[in-house]
């Protein structure tokens, strides 16, 4: 119930539209009762001219007044004053006219009311999927993790349309039907409260009747096909495993194996078909059943009470019939409304998560880096049970490069990530020039940050946009320095259209080392004074490889790094190296310091470095 009030409050901005559809409901309902008691004059005219058609001159008014009487007797009475009276023809002629207004009252009303709801709910529905998008924006990258890419899409799309189906089924469609459901119940019971009386007690036994048989049916169909996927299944591993069958000798076993899915198929079909076939002359029959009783009711009011005029007889079968469509509509609110309600639990659970990485009320802007950064006894984990750095500690001075080196997985990219803050420690701090980062703003602390990975990811844009993402307003020459920087200005002049051409997936296709030197143009261009590289591991030929540590080259001069290394010339030329391994710095120092150590860095050079 609170889910479904949070739900309802997402129409809140829209209250006056939502009124308006609501007002034309309303209308709507009245012209479908109002369109409902034309059935007695029309049969009244239609009978009163057959059976005194001979006698009566054409030009002669017709029968008497209809019986005024109960709820409808203000509508009867008008009808009365307008349609009778008059020459045979002439209350045809307004009889014809009545109910062409009517139904385009009725059909108009009804159009305007779905129609602004629509308008209402969708309009609910863009804000709904903004505050979600916008909430993901603030959720940090543990939370990524620990979502699946499909969940969260599916979030957006799939779980808002069921909401909004909810909405529409819930306010808009229990109004229209009920209200047309009450529409017609006032009709029948003006037409003979005791028949009506009478239909609520045979009709709704014989509806559970048949909702029982079609879900039955549905249960024994959802059964065989079951079996169905069970026979596919054996076939396909039949398939599949032909060798291993045919080499144990397996023939007879896979067949009687096969025999045996094959028969069950066969049974639950067989049980399937015997309800399925059934089903149509059982509901016909019922059907009849109830027509047959409510005849027999009708006549028995009609001859042996003698009150009852016919037409009022007709009146209410008319008013019954009417009634299927709200009824049957009103019986699929619940299932709407409960996948709404799920659909409602688990965005609304998405936007209560809270963002673990944030500001602190009490954030300042950091001051651009003067003399160092560093991690002090720096402790991390992913999940608690297993921390994957331990007491990690080392600084890096104003102007220098450190190098991270270690087998993969110990630790390297982690202790970067921290340092954006993309988590925080479980233990220990890391500070810029002794202040700890928790205390400074995210956006301050990234606009500092210079961050290269090995996943170079475009956005589907022009190259412009993608280099000179999170910037505006770039001069076209900073841009074009930049990338000449990187060496990528060559091979953009020689894009289709330069500059404008749209990259990215489903844009023009770029090689890995293009890619790449996109990636340092566009934190060249950013120019942070503090810079987190994870150098490429993946082969490039040659040529590029030559130009990408080239581009890098140029990015690092006269920033400050933390880079993870797997090219000997940025381990030679780093102020220093921290050897990472299972989390650990093992060691610290210069290359030519640990080269002379027999220690862990000795063996990942002759791993890692050396050729
Ligand atoms: P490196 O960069 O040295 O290869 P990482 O920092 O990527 O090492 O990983 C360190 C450890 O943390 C590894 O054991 C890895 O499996 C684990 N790890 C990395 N990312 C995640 C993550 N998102 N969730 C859980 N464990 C992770």
């Amino acid at each position: 119930m609170r889910a479904y009030l949070r739900l309802v409050r997402l129409l809140r901005p829209y209250r006056g539209v939502m009124a308006t559809s609501i007002l034309f409901r309303v209308f709507n309902a009245l012209a479908t009762t109002l369109s409902l008691t034309l059935v007695q004059p029309f049969t009244r005219l239609l009978f009163t001219a057959t059976t005194a058609g001979a006698a009566t001159p054409r030009d002669e008014p017709i029968g008497g007044p209809l019986a005024t009487h109960g709820l409808l007797a203000a509508p009867l009475g008008a009808w009365n004053l307008w349609l009778f009276g008059a020459t045979p023809i002439v209350s045809f002629e307004r009889l014809c006219a009545a109910i062409l207004v009517l139904f385009l009252v009725k059909n108009l009303t009804d159009y305007l009311a779905v129609f602004l709801s629509v308008q209402a709910e969708q309009s609910a529905m863009r804000d709904l999927r903004g505050r979600v998008y916008a909430h993901l924006q603030q959720l940090s990258l543990r939370f990524y993790h620990g979502s699946r890419a499909g969940t969260l899409i599916s979030r957006l799309t799939n779980d808002v349309d069921a909401l909004r189906d909810s909405l529409a089924s819930g306010v808009g469609d229990v109004l229209k039907d009920g209200l047309t459901l009450i529409g017609c119940l006032v009709v029948a019971l003006s037409a003979s409260w005791r028949l009506t009386l009478f239909a609520m007690l045979v009709v709704p036994p014989a509806g559970i009747a048949l909702t029982v048989a079609g879900q039955k049916m549905r249960r024994r169909s959802g059964r065989a096909q079951e079996h169905m996927a069970e026979l596919t299944t054996v076939l396909q591993e039949n398939i599949n495993g032909v060798r291993v069958v045919k080499a144990f000798g397996m023939e007879r076993y896979e067949e009687s194996r096969f025999d045996r899915a094959n028969a069950a198929y066969r049974n639950a079909y067989v049980r399937l078909r015997g309800i399925a076939i059934a089903l149509k002359p059982f509901a016909e029959f019922v059907t009849i059943l109830v027509a047959v009783a409510i005849a027999w009711a009708g006549a028995r009011e009609i001859f042996v009470h003698r009150g009852m005029p016919p037409e009022r007889f007709f009146q209410f079968v008319t008013a019954l019939l009417a009634m299927i469509s709200p009824i049957k509509g009103l019986s699929e609110v619940n299932s709407k409304v409960a996948a709404g309600l799920g659909a409602a639990d688990r965005i609304f659970g998405l936007l209560d998560t809270a963002p673990d990485i944030g500001d602190r009320p009490s954030a300042a802007t950091l001051a651009p880096l003067a003399h160092a950064i560093r991690y002090e006894g720096v402790g991390f984990a992913y999940d608690e049970h297993e921390p994957v750095l331990h007491d990690v500690t080392f600084e890096v001075k104003r102007g220098e490069v450190v190098a991270l080196v270690g087998a993969s997985g110990a630790g390297k990219s982690t202790t970067l990530d921290l340092l954006a803050r993309f988590y925080d420690p479980s233990a220990g701090r890391i500070t810029f020039d002794g202040v700890d980062l928790r205390e400074v703003t995210v956006a301050s602390l990234r606009r500092q940050l210079g961050i290269v990975t090995q996943e170079t990811i475009l956005f589907h844009d022009t190259v412009r946009a993608n280099v000179a993402y999170g910037l505006d307003g770039v001069p076209d020459a900073e841009l074009e320095a930049a990338t000449r920087a990187a060496h990528a200005h060559e091979f953009v002049a020689r894009l289709p259209r330069g500059y404008d051409t749209v990259i990215g997936d489903r844009g023009v296709r770029l090689s890995g080392g293009e890619r790449q030197r996109l990636a340092i143009a566009r934190a060249l261009l950013r120019n942070p004074p503090v810079l987190l590289l994870d150098e490429a591991t993946s082969s490039l030929d040659t040529e590029s490889e030559r130009l990408v540590q080239d581009a890098l080259e140029r990015l690092m001069r006269q920033r400050t790094v933390l880079v993870i290394a797997h090219r000997l010339s940025t381990v030679q030329h780093a102020n220093r190296i921290c050897v990472f391994e299972a989390g650990r710095i093992v060691q610290q120092g210069t290359h030519a310091e640990l080269l002379a150590d027999a220690g862990a860095y000795r063996r990942l050079y002759d791993l890692q470095f050396r050729d």
